[in-house]
């Protein structure tokens, strides 16, 4: 396909920076979904993203030769508690060392090379795991280092999956233009490329985005070829806001031709945002009319009676994407946040929605096929 178009979604702007304008529908809209903060009564939890519980500092270099030694170790943490590293060497296999670390009340394998510097390896691996994010951190199990040069780090990390089993990603970096750091992270269901600004965010970022991707069902999510963070704004921001009618619009992330970007640093790498930006690259795959929507979409909005959202109403685009998220979450059993009226099931997202779930359904069952 020769299509370029890529779908903006606007970001949440802090309060002060927010423009000075009368505002549009669309906008009231973006402001009142800022600003709602769902009751646990009616909204299941949102997904963990907080900050980990154990913040390893410049002085993890010490702590970890300390612990190797066998003594007590209390590290700086965010916390009012203390808590405490404990490492341990396992028997070695064959060309490989192996480590037993114990970090904030869960316990996880270290595997290296045997000819590599061990305590380098593990001021380098110790940390990276605490700066996952919290629901990643408590899955990982055992992480093995690969390739340990400097510039090229690769690694593998085996996650607890269902019923025990253990499901492996592997992880390669490699260093791009200056300043920026590129990955390829690589599952049983595929692979796919982060690309970002190199920095401390970067663990944080690929655990993000896998974590992400995982909510989308394997058969679908060859569809995402690339993630991209770009430090800075989308220069197509004020072309949005005079297509959306919204002064000041500001993009959150972009997605289009098997690519997502989230604008402004890692701040944008959240779910939803994450899911409707695949949700226009997933369009974009069943089109045959080079629009972002799949055939027939715009028939589902003109028979049924509303939208899912009221950003939905911005457009075709942004109408199939909304939907998409909206009925994936609910499909995974959960509520999206900042939708308190619903719909709460996938039942009754059909019965609000029934055209929309109609093209829906034959996507996630496979009757539909990608152009
Ligand atoms: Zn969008």
């Amino acid at each position: 396909m020769t299509i370029t178009n890529v779908q903006p979604f606007q970001t949440r702007l802090p309060a002060a920076t927010r423009p000075a304008v009368k505002p549009t529908q669309a906008a009231r809209a973006a402001v009142a979904r800022d600003r709602y903060v769902p009751s646990k009564a009616v909204c299941a939890p949102a997904q963990a993203v907080a900050a980990p519980a154990v913040q390893v500092t410049a002085d993890a270099g010490a702590a970890i030769d300390a612990a190797l030694k066998g003594e007590p170790i209390k590290l700086a943490v965010g916390d009012t508690e203390p808590r405490g590293l404990a490492i341990r060497e396992l028997i070695p296999r064959g060309e490989l060392r192996a480590f037993e670390i114990g970090m904030a009340g869960q316990r996880f394998e270290v595997v290296i090379p045997a000819n590599t510097d061990a305590q380098a390896m593990l001021v380098r691996v110790v940390p990276m795991v605490g700066k996952l994010p919290a629901a990643v951190q408590q899955t990982i199990r055992r992480v093995t280092i690969q390739d340990p040069t400097a510039e090229r780090i690769a690694y593998a990390t085996e996650l607890a999956g269902p019923n025990n089993s253990l499901l492996t990603t592997t992880v390669r970096r490699t260093p791009e233009a200056e300043g920026k750091a590129k990955f390829v992270i690589s599952d049983r269901a595929g692979s796919f490329e982060l690309m970002m600004p190199a920095g401390e965010r970067e663990t944080w970022a690929v655990a993000q985005a896998f974590q992400l991707r995982t909510e989308i069902p394997a058969a679908m999510r060859g569809a995402l070829k690339q993630v991209k963070i770009e430090p800075g704004a989308n220069p197509m921001d004020a072309q949005w806001a005079e297509t959306y009618h919204t002064p000041g619009f500001k993009s959150a992330a972009t997605g289009g031709n098997g690519q997502t970007t989230f604008w402004s640093g890692t701040e944008n790498l959240q779910e939803e945002y994450f899911l409707h930006e695949f949700g226009h690259v997933l369009g974009q795959t069943y089109s045959t009319k080079n629009t972002m929507v799949p055939d027939g979409w715009e028939d589902a909005i003109a028979a049924d009676p509303t939208t899912v959202t009221d950003y939905a109403k911005s457009s075709p685009a942004e109408d199939f994407a909304e939907s998409f998220w909206v009925y994936l979450k609910l499909l995974n059993g959960q509520v999206p946040r900042y939708m308190p009226m619903g719909p709460h099931t996938v039942a009754e997202f059909a019965e609000r929605f029934p055209k929309r779930a109609a093209v829906l359904e034959s996507i996630f069952k496979g009757e539909l096929k990608p152009h």
